[in-house]
């Protein structure tokens, strides 16, 4: 699991105002220019059946692609986006995309479900909840085709403008999932009260699964549990290998994503594999 970032603050203080202000209108140059000029990108991550292999969905993972051919992750500037107040724009480009990308995959016949991660700052923005629902409409996204990945922390501050944002977008048929379960504020409170449909177990949690340290099968066992008990279904992040997938198949977790099966990747691979799945997956 992540270590608690506290060396974060220091370097913040150190560096004096103006070379911050500076520094954050670069990064804020920077990304509007790459808004107007299209350089981000989406790639997709299979989300499949830890037991058949089967492909059940995808993850949307934004990218920026800069003029000089290097691709940067979403660590190296989602945080910015957040700061600099572009988030909301951001986020509503990765949903249409998104979306857009679904809707191409759906008409080719292939049953799979879209999730896109929101910020939660975003999901705060006045008109959120709209602009989801238009998106479902524009795009006649089937109920359960679109799924919104987000972070405990959403449910931090503000609990009831999120509660009512959730239930607006589940109205439309747009499920909810708790992206890196477990390693937030963590509060089984919000999993009595708010809706959700998915819960997704941590990296962290995934990595010990099926070895001789028992923590981390004791936690993915506890999660198991707890998704039953409650409905929601589940998938494990990050499995890197056959250990893990059947540990986890076998504590009762039947779908994951992570490098043993595929890593994100452009929308015309994901075609490819999807069209070389067993006819099963398509629509008679
Ligand atoms: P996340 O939503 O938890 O996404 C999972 C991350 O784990 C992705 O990293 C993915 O590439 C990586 N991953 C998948 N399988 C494996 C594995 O087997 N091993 C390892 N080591 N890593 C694996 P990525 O793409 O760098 O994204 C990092 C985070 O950035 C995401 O975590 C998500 O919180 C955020 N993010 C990504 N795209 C977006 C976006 O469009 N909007 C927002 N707001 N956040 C995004
Ligand atoms: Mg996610
Ligand atoms: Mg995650
Ligand atoms: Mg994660």
């Amino acid at each position: 699991c992540k270590k608690l970032e506290s060396n974060q603050h220091h370097m913040v203080f150190s560096d004096s105002l103006q070379a911050r202000l500076h520094k954050e209108t670069r990064v804020e140059n920077g990304l509007q220019r790459a808004l107007a000029n299209n350089e981000f990108e989406l790639q997709y991550q299979p989300i499949i059946s830890l037991d058949t292999h089967q492909i059940h969905g995808v993850e949307a993972l934004i990218r920026w692609r800069l003029p000089d051919g290097n691709l940067l992750m979403p660590g190296e500037f989602i945080d910015e986006a957040n700061r600099v107040g572009l988030i909301g724009a951001l986020g509503e480009w990765v949903l249409e995309t998104a979306c857009q990308q679904l809707r191409r995959w759906l008409d080719e016949g292939f049953v799979i479900s879209m999730s896109v991660n929101i910020s939660p700052r975003h999901l705060r923005q006045a008109g959120f909840e709209e602009m989801v629902q238009q998106m479902v409409k524009t795009y006649r996204l089937p109920a359960g085709s679109l799924m919104l990945e987000l972070t405990e922390e959403v449910f931090v501050d503000s609990g009831l403008t999120s509660l009512y944002v959730l239930n607006e977008i589940r109205k439309v048929g747009v499920g909810i999932a708790i992206d890196d379960f477990g390693t937030g504020y963590s509060s089984m409170r919000y999993l009595k009260t708010l809706p959700i449909d998915r819960i997704k177990i941590d990296r962290c949690f995934v990595s010990g699964s099926g070895s001789e340290d028992l923590s981390d099968p004791m936690i993915t066992q506890a999660i198991v549990f707890l998704a039953e008990g409650l409905g929601f279904d589940l998938v494990a992040e990050g499995v890197e290998t056959e250990q893990q997938s059947l540990a986890l198949a076998s504590q009762g977790c039947h779908k994951g994503q992570g490098y043993l099966f595929a890593k994100a990747q452009p929308s015309d691979v994901v075609t490819r594999l999807l069209r070389d799945q067993p006819l099963m997956a398509r629509e008679p």
